[in-house]
């Protein structure tokens, strides 16, 4: 049970929400607002105002791609993907199941494919995605075969050198 949704993403993040005065610089910057329900700068508003279950359940939280635009552009400095990251550990650990339809399954393959390879691979990654969520697999195939043969996704996976490391990592974290 979440006491207060603002301190508790306030700690988990390292951020203070309340200094954000609603300049909106992070939305008018987001890639991905247009498919948000919100936005970055409501989002904050409705975690300072304790907005729980509209803020856990939102796709908002899922969509953050954490390209740190919003934070960059901040004049106080908020780190809004590290605040996103936070409402996204509260989310899992208050059982709200993603506002996005298979985001999780997405972080988890990602995840998966990270642990095991030292790094991502997207061949691996979206073929697996795919077939685990039951996309049509022919959907968005067009783009996929383009960057393959322009040389921008390997077809198969290289593990990394630093794949021992990476995998402790992961281990120390859990
Ligand atoms: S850029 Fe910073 S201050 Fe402006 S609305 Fe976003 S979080 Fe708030
Ligand atoms: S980190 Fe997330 S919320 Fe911020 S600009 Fe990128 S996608 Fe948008």
């Amino acid at each position: 049970m979440i006491n207060n949704l603002a301190s508790e993403a306030n700690r988990l993040s390292g951020q203070i929400i309340e200094l954000c005065y609603h300049c909106h610089k992070c939305t008018a910057g987001c890639p991905v607002v247009e498919a948000m329900e919100y936005g970055p700068d409501q989002l904050l508003r409705m975690v300072a105002l304790d907005q729980h279950d509209a803020v856990l359940r939102s796709r908002d939280i899922w969509l953050c791609a954490s390209c740190y635009t919003c934070s960059t552009r901040c004049p106080n400095d908020i780190d809004i993907s590290a605040v996103m990251d936070a409402l996204r550990k509260l989310a899992v650990a208050g059982g709200y199941p993603a506002g996005e339809r298979d985001a999780l399954l997405f972080h988890k393959l990602f995840l998966g494919v990270v642990q095991r390879l030292g790094r991502s691979h997207e061949a691996a990654m979206l073929g697996l995605f795919k077939i685990l969520s039951r996309v049509p697999i022919y959907r968005d195939v067009g783009s996929g075969v383009g960057l393959i043969l322009r040389g921008k996704v390997p077809i198969l996976p290289k593990q990394s050198g630093a794949a021992p490391e990476v995998r402790q990592i992961f281990r120390r974290s859990k």
